[in-house]
């Protein structure tokens, strides 16, 4: 696909996700500025990263340190804010650390400390979210709701790195809103420790409006924005 039809699809997506977005702030009587599009690109070429960057979409989201730290050196000269959304293992934290602005899986206090480690060896602040665990199963990740608190004062006393709120996915087989619902209160416990956490990273493609109702500031959107992903993994 040549770039200028490549723009054109990506364009054409991006204003109905933005519709979306819009329209589900307007139900929920919330400003569309307090909400924050993260277009995940994972498994799209650095070529998407650039022609999002082109319309406006800054934020760009990834799972996989071995797909992010080239895609991010290849986007080296953008104005971009990477988002590490996926499982971190404490290995890769050095990497993670030196294009990460927002890590949003922190789910363990080990992580927390080799977060820090490589954020002042960067010589860089990261800006991270507590992922809480929905259904209380941490196999994909996230801390269970009684530990988010002790991993949220562990990010809030951990230099190079800042507690900014939760990050949560919802589970399979439970209602988008319920499981939003879920992540409020982990979002309150967290703004106990730092009231200037107020991140609540929540909603993909298919529960945006779900997010949205529940007070989501940033969406993870891929597909919607970038079209099906190859079903590798
Ligand atoms: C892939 C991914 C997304 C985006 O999912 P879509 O359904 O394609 O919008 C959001 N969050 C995380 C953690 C992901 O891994």
């Amino acid at each position: 696909m040549s770039d200028s039809s490549r723009r054109q699809e990506l364009a054409a997506r991006l204003a109905v996700v933005r519709k979306r977005i819009a329209a589900a702030c307007d139900a929920a009587g919330r400003d569309a500025a307090e909400v924050t599009l993260v277009a995940v690109t994972k498994t799209f070429p650095a070529s998407d990263v650039r022609l999002l960057y082109g319309l406006g979409v800054a934020d760009i989201g990834e799972n996989r340190d071995s797909e992010a730290a080239p895609k991010a050196a290849q986007c080296a000269d953008l104005d971009l804010t990477w988002h590490f959304i996926g499982q971190l293992q404490t290995n890769k934290a050095g990497s993670v650390a030196r294009y990460a602005g927002c890590v949003h899986s922190v789910d363990r206090l080990r992580l927390v400390g080799a977060l820090g480690k490589a954020a002042r060896g960067a010589g860089r602040e990261i800006n991270c979210l507590v992922q809480v665990s929905l259904d209380g199963d941490p196999a994909r990740g996230g801390a269970v709701a009684a530990e988010v608190p002790l991993v949220a004062e562990a990010l809030a006393a951990e230099p190079g790195l800042v507690l900014s709120g939760v990050m949560a996915i919802a589970p399979l087989g439970m209602a988008p809103s319920d499981a939003f619902a879920r992540l409020r209160d982990s979002a309150s416990d967290v703004r106990a420790v730092s009231p200037a956490a107020t991140v609540i990273s929540a909603g993909m493609s298919a529960d945006l409006e779900e997010a949205v109702a529940a007070g989501a500031t940033h969406l993870r959107i891929g597909t919607a924005l970038l079209g099906d992903r190859p079903r590798v993994r």
